[in-house]
This record gives structure tokens, C-alpha cells and sequence, in this order.
């Protein structure tokens, strides 16, 4: 999987000045418009550099910024050449631009902050005894060199940015904003390349550590710190049938986080953030009724793209692209993320995990005294809910052989409904037919518009003639389509119609009713939220118990251990 995502390889070619033509090619523009976008550029060097420990110091009111890394350096020849206009490592012809794997390719930021700031580099290539400091004009020209003692890696130093145009300093929200700008700068970053650490610091005091994860879902927590990865779930999706292309989802399950705001769904592309408003949209169609009202999923995308297939030169901070075939992406995403919303054996989780239970889960661990083989309690879990009695005539208690859940059983059989009348909105005659008094214009037209055949009766009559074929068994129809006509589109009648159809809280069931809607349950497409975004079950898995009985104070047989 790894060899999809960005290579960012190092290239130990030289760096070299673009051809006239191929300049022409790339997107002019400025870069370099804050401190956020030297955080950027000079952190996006880094990773290209291959670097694994990132450390970025600012010191906002000195507009000084300083990004240094563990990369792999350039030689004198490359130190002198780096902040010439165009000149990059990182391609060398026009057809190069087709096959972009690094972040940068347009070798023009460094070249840019000599226009805009001092810049000076330290910098030693792997293998080679001593490195060079060097510091350069207005232009790029090298101005200074001298032989230095540095780890390999480099040390890129801005300083007194904008000082030689005050209107851009003015022009710039206040420090604050701009600090708050770097931190998620450097957030989108991390997301795309987990395995790096960051380590930041303003005014000479550390600010944040981003320590290095082996995927998404585990560094997402530092950046969400009211998200627990137990709330995540991660998908992904090799693409056979396009060369070298990935699909890496993390989402935030609609049963434990959501957002009041769409600021957590986010696109990635080969190792950048992108502004993508069609593939965003496809995100949150895929998470159409499984959250409450007016809130927003937690999910972070990142497609590997053969780089052939996009074209980075739309604009050149780099965040818009153009991308072909943009429905098959949609289609795969829309499927990942149903495959991450199902309840399978393989993402069973703990839905309780009061505080009592994360210490103590912490205590044990740090003892090294529970050896809680997650793989066992969350994978080879043989995955099946058998109904074993009813509470409060509301809650079904389901037992698998890894754990115990209530289930509620009135939205745990809306979310059926709801589901199958989203498949098959059937209509069906009704005869006699259903007569309703004073309707309104508009409470005619809604009833048309989802499909009922409705006519004038009488004066302030209205024959109804045909209804969801669910609701044809009920005395309480005319009341239905009475609350069907106030108004909302197609699927709002659909939750609405399934809710006044689901079973009830408060009315008992036998064994085998309860079995069934267990079964029919588990077969939905969304099992963890009704269509109001309301949690459907509770689960005590094992591990869970067995920390909060204590089963590992091995004190004898006789405790039944
Ligand atoms: P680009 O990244 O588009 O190539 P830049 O102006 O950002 O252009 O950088 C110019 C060149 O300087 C890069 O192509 C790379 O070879 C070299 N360079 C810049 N920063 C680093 C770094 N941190 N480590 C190693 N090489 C670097
Ligand atoms: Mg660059």
C-alpha cells in the first residue's frame, strides 16, 4: 500500500534552472503571501527532501521563520543554484509535469523569498563530511559562503519577511489569525503524510509536537483531541483497474462525532490538500441521513492518483486541481464510505468508554498486565447478534460471542424501513379512497409532488387515492399523509413514514420478532444511526468487561475466572 502514496522520494539529481518553455507552461503567481505560506513551502521542501523530523520555529512579530530537517540536503553546487528563478530538482521538462510525484516543482518559492525576506540555508547532503551556510541577495545571487559543522539535513532560515513592502505586512490579519493559519497548515500536512514528526515552536518556546502514526486514524486524535480513535474507522481501497491509484478514508463513526461545521471533511491528492467542492459533496451525500440536523461528518480523504491524470497547474498555492474522470472517483469514495459505515467484524468497537474505563485501561496497560489482543476482540470476533431478551419493552439485549449490546428497537426498525422505502417507494391504490379536509395549495402540491394521486372531493374535500404501501395497514393513514403533506422533500416523507411505522418503544416483543429485526437491522446500509442521526445501539464488548470486573486480579478459581 505504501508505494502508492506520495513517493516523495528524494531526487539526488541536480538542481537546474527550467527551460524557458517550460516556465511559460506553469502557473505564474505569487506564493508566498503570509507567514502560513512559508510554513508551507519550506515544510513541503522538506518532506520532498524525504525528511522523517520536521522542527518549524516562527517568531511572528520578527517575521522570522525557520524550518529545519533531517532531508537529504543539497551540495555546494545544488546551495548555490536553489534560489535562482526556476530552478528545481524536481523536473526538468515540460513532459515532467505529467509525472509530478513531489509537492514543489515550479522552483520559484525559495527564489520568491529572496524578492520578499533574508533567506539563508544550512545545509549538508548525506555522506559528504561538513555542510555549507549560505546566505543570498535580492535575487538569489549567493552572497556569502562558508564551510559549516551541521547534521545532514537542512536549515532554511527567513527572516524579515515583507520588510520591503509594509503594505503587504498591513494588509495581513493579526498575529493570532496568522499563527492559527500555520497551525492548520501544518495540520493539513500531517494529515497527508502521518509518518513525519513535527515538532513547532513560537518565540522560542514549543508550541505543538505532531508525533508520527502509522496511519491517519491514528494522528487524527492529536489534531481532535475530542476524538478517540475507537470513534474512527479507516478504509482502504486498492484500484486494480487504475494504475497506481489508492483510496485511504478515515471517518468519524455518525454514532460517536460529528461536526456543527463542514471544517473536517477534507480532500487529499498524492500528499496535498485540495479545495475539491465536487468530491467534498460526494462525502457528504455518502453521510445523507446518519447524522442529526445541521451537523457535519468527520472524514478525511486521500486519493492516490497516477500523476498523469492531474493537472496541478490550475492554480499555484496548488489547492485546485484538475482531475479526470471525476465520477469514477466519486463512485469509489461513495462506496468506501459505506464500507466504512457498516457494522462488519472487523469494526466492532467499544460504543462505552466512560472515564473510569480509560483509566483503568491506561493503569493496565502501563503495568503491562492485560494483554488485550485487539486483533482478537475486534477482527476474529465471530460476528453474530442473537437476541436474548427485551428490557423496558424499548431495548433489545443481543449477545456475539464478544460482547453485549442493547439495541432500541423502535429506531433500530425506523433505520430499516427507512431504507427500504428509500429502495422502493411503492405506492399502492387505496380504495375507498382516503378523504381529507381544508388542505391548503401548497399541502396539495407536496403530496403530488411525492406521488399521490390527489383529487378534488367536494368543497374543501380531497380524495386521496393511492399511499406508501406501509402505511395501508394503519388506521392512522389519513393522519399520515395528513403530516406527509407539511411540507419536505421525498426522503423527509420517507423518514417520516418509517417512523410512524417502526415498531413502537414500549411494546413487547418475543424472541423471534426481536431476531428478525436484529437480522434485518444488521443487513442496512447506515446500522449505527436512525435517519435523525440518533445512535441505534449501545455495546459492552469483552475487553471492556472484563477491565471493568477486574478479571485480571487473578485471585482463584473459586472467582469463576
Ligand atoms: P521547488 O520546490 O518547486 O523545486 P523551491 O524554490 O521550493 O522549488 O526549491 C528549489 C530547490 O531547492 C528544490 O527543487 C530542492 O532541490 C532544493 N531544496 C529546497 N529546500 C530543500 C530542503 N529542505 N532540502 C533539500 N533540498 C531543498
Ligand atoms: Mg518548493
Amino acid at each position: 500500500m505504501v508505494g502508492y502514496w506520495p513517493t516523495l522520494e528524494f531526487m539526488a539529481s541536480t538542481i537546474q534552472a527550467l527551460p524557458t518553455e517550460v516556465v511559460y507552461l506553469i502557473t505564474a503567481g505569487e506564493v508566498i503571501d503570509s507567514l502560513a505560506s512559508v510554513v508551507r513551502e519550506l515544510v513541503e521542501n522538506s518532506l520532498d527532501a524525504g525528511a522523517t523530523r520536521i522542527v518549524v520555529s516562527i517568531w511572528p512579530q520578527l517575521w522570522r521563520v525557520r524550518v529545519a530537517d533531517n532531508g537529504c540536503g543539497m551540495n555546494l553546487d545544488d546551495l548555490q543554484q536553489a534560489a535562482a528563478a526556476h530552478s528545481t530538482s524536481k523536473i526538468h521538462s515540460s513532459a515532467d509535469l505529467w509525472k509530478i510525484t513531489s509537492l514543489g516543482f515550479r522552483g520559484e518559492a525559495l527564489h520568491s523569498l529572496t524578492t520578499l525576506a533574508d533567506l539563508e540555508i544550512f545545509s549538508r547532503q548525506g555522506g559528504e563530511k561538513a555542510g555549507w551556510q549560505v546566505v543570498y541577495g535580492n535575487g538569489g545571487e549567493v552572497v556569502q559562503v562558508e564551510a559549516t559543522a551541521i547534521a545532514p539535513g537542512t536549515v532554511i532560515t527567513v527572516a524579515n519577511l515583507f520588510a520591503n513592502c509594509p503594505a503587504r505586512r498591513q494588509g495581513l490579519p493579526p498575529t493570532a489569525q496568522q499563527m492559527k493559519a500555520v497551525q492548520g497548515i501544518i495540520q493539513q500536512i500531517a494529515l497527508c503524510h502521518p509518518h513525519v514528526t513535527y515538532q513547532i515552536w513560537q518565540n522560542d518556546r514549543e508550541w505543538f509536537t505532531i508525533c508520527p502514526a502509522a496511519t491517519v486514524g491514528q494522528l487524527l486524535p492529536q489534531l481532535l483531541p475530542q476524538v478517540r480513535q475507537a470513534d474512527l474507522q479507516e478504509v482502504k481501497l486498492e484500484l486494480p483497474q487504475r494504475q497506481n491509484s489508492a483510496l485511504m478514508l478515515v471517518i468519524g463513526l455518525p454514532d460517536r462525532c460529528h461536526r456543527h461545521r463542514p471544517d473536517w471533511v477534507r480532500v487529499a491528492i498524492n500528499g496535498r490538500m485540495v479545495k475539491s467542492p465536487e468530491l467534498e459533496q460526494t462525502i457528504l451525500s455518502a453521510f445523507h441521513r446518519t447524522l442529526p440536523r445541521d451537523r457535519y461528518p468527520v472524514c478525511f480523504l486521500h486519493l492516490a492518483i497516477s500523476p498523469d491524470q492531474i493537472n496541478w497547474n490550475r492554480n499555484p498555492a496548488k489547492t485546485e486541481i484538475y482531475l479526470n474522470e471525476i465520477s469514477y472517483w466519486q463512485e469509489q469514495i461513495t462506496q468506501a464510505i459505506n464500507q466504512a459505515l457498516r457494522i462488519s467484524e472487523s469494526n466492532i468497537k467499544e460504543s462505552v468508554h466512560t472515564t473510569r474505563v480509560s483509566k483503568l485501561l491506561k493503569a493496565a496497560e502501563e503495568k503491562g498486565s492485560y494483554n488485550l489482543n485487539s486483533k482478537n476482540a475486534n477482527c476474529d470476533t465471530q460476528y453474530y447478534l442473537k437476541a436474548v431478551a427485551q428490557v423496558s419493552n424499548t431495548y433489545i439485549v443481543a449477545e456475539h460471542s464478544g460482547g453485549i449490546w442493547l439495541v432500541e428497537q423502535h429506531i433500530a426498525h425506523e433505520r430499516v424501513l427507512y431504507e427500504q422505502l428509500c429502495d422502493n417507494w411503492q405506492l399502492v391504490p387505496v380504495e375507498p379512497p382516503i378523504i381529507l379536509y381544508q388542505l391548503s395549495p401548497g399541502q396539495v402540491s407536496q403530496l403530488q409532488r411525492i406521488g399521490l394521486d390527489i383529487e378534488p372531493f367536494g368543497e374543501q374535500l380531497w380524495a386521496i387515492r393511492n399511499l406508501p404501501g406501509m402505511l395501508q395497514q394503519r388506521e392512522d393513514s389519513a393522519e399520515a399523509i395528513l403530516e406527509l403533506s407539511w411540507g419536505g422533500d421525498l426522503q423527509t416523507a420517507q423518514v417520516a413514514v418509517a417512523c410512524r411505522s417502526a415498531i413502537r418503544n414500549g411494546t413487547p416483543m418475543q424472541l423471534p420478532e426481536m431476531q428478525k429485526l436484529l437480522d434485518d437491522w444488521q443487513r442496512t446500509r447506515n446500522p449505527r444511526t436512525c435517519p435523525h442521526g440518533r445512535p441505534i445501539y449501545l455495546s459492552l464488548e469483552e475487553p471492556a468487561l472484563a477491565r471493568f470486573f477486574r478479571r485480571n486480579w487473578v485471585i482463584g478459581k473459586s472467582h469463576g475466572i
